[in-house]
């Protein structure tokens, strides 16, 4: 309703940034990490998008929504995770499209979640996922013992957890986080809390870059945990983020990594992080497809889980 016709129109023949024509998976492609938002101070700036100075092609919610849409169309993304500060701003994106939007509650101070509202929530079917949880921006270490009731209840409630782990933009210590710290993105600081929650749903956000040596580690030994390669697929150079993914798909572990854009305030972002994975000619389009498509569908039960081992022993068969 707040979008003019002609912002509108403006929107949906805005040409992608990228114009790669490699095709989708015939599945589709779902988004493990999108963000609605009902206000935000880059709109009010109007901040271009940081890695191409493309001018912001939306400044509200209506029209980010509709945008984030429009690209999501353009780039088959059937589904998306949605998370944002303002719960109800995911909650009309989903009213808004209902099968293409997963609900997820997204935070930054596990202190101040109220537990039984998320109950509640989960018990009427609203409630999808927990995420993100930007508790690396409070300075809170994935072992605080102050996460620990957002993983009980998680386990509890049996919905998938988004943890954010990466060390956040460039200075980000003196724009306003002045409390995140890059070595808390560790994914081996995951390590007892895996062993104390083992049926926790766990995907790291960001893949836990640039610490990739330690995610293989952690990938290892906890065969449940899946990554997502959100925001480093379209704002890291596209060799370091190669370099990356490369590194975990030949270390065996293409069947645990989910696609995801974090589009944030620039919806063209997702046409530029699914270049991004169609351009890395090192994965076969069986591992595209599990990338774009089925990774996510087992992690979310969409499809049923195929068991590729003896309980126990996953990693010592072939995937
Ligand atoms: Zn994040």
């Amino acid at each position: 309703m707040g979008t003019s016709l002609a912002a509108l129109t403006a929107i949906l023949l805005a040409p992608p940034p990228t114009s790669r024509p490699s095709p989708a998976p015939s599945v589709g492609i779902i988004d493990m990490h999108v963000h609605a938002y009902a206000s935000d101070e880059r709109w009010t700036a109007r901040i271009g998008n940081p890695v191409t100075g493309q001018a912001m092609v939306a400044t509200d919610e209506n029209a980010h929504r509709a945008a984030t849409f429009a690209a999501m169309k353009r780039t088959h993304i059937v589904k998306a995770v949605v998370s944002g500060d303002d719960y109800d701003a995911v909650l009309r994106w989903k009213q808004a499209a209902p099968d293409h939007v997963f609900v997820s509650y997204g935070f930054d101070d596990p202190t101040r979640v109220d537990l039984d509202f998320l109950r509640k929530e989960k018990a009427v079917g609203r409630l999808d996922v927990i995420g993100e949880v930007g508790s690396q921006y409070e300075g809170i270490a994935p072992n605080d013992p102050r996460m620990e009731p957002i993983y009980a209840l998680a386990e509890e409630l049996d919905v998938p957890l988004g943890l954010h782990l990466h060390p956040g933009p460039p200075g980000a210590t003196s724009i306003g986080y002045p409390k995140i710290r890059p070595s808390l993105g560790d994914p081996l600081l995951l390590e007892d809390v895996l062993v104390r929650h083992p049926r926790l749903r766990l995907y790291i956000m960001h893949a836990g870059w640039p610490f990739l040596e330690n995610l293989i580690a952690l990938l290892n030994a906890y065969p449940q945990v899946y990554v997502d390669v959100a925001v480093i697929d379209w704002t890291k150079p596209r060799k370091e983020f190669h370099r990356y993914l490369r590194g975990l798909v030949e270390a065996g572990y293409s069947r645990r990594i989910l696609f995801g854009s974090d589009q944030m305030v620039w919806p063209e972002a997702i046409d530029m992080s699914v270049a991004a994975i169609q351009s890395a000619d090192y994965l076969s389009p069986k591992q595209k497809s599990d990338i774009f498509y089925h990774n996510a569908a087992r992690f979310l039960r969409l499809e049923p889980a195929t068991p590729v081992a003896p309980k126990g022993a996953m990693e010592t068969l072939p995937r």
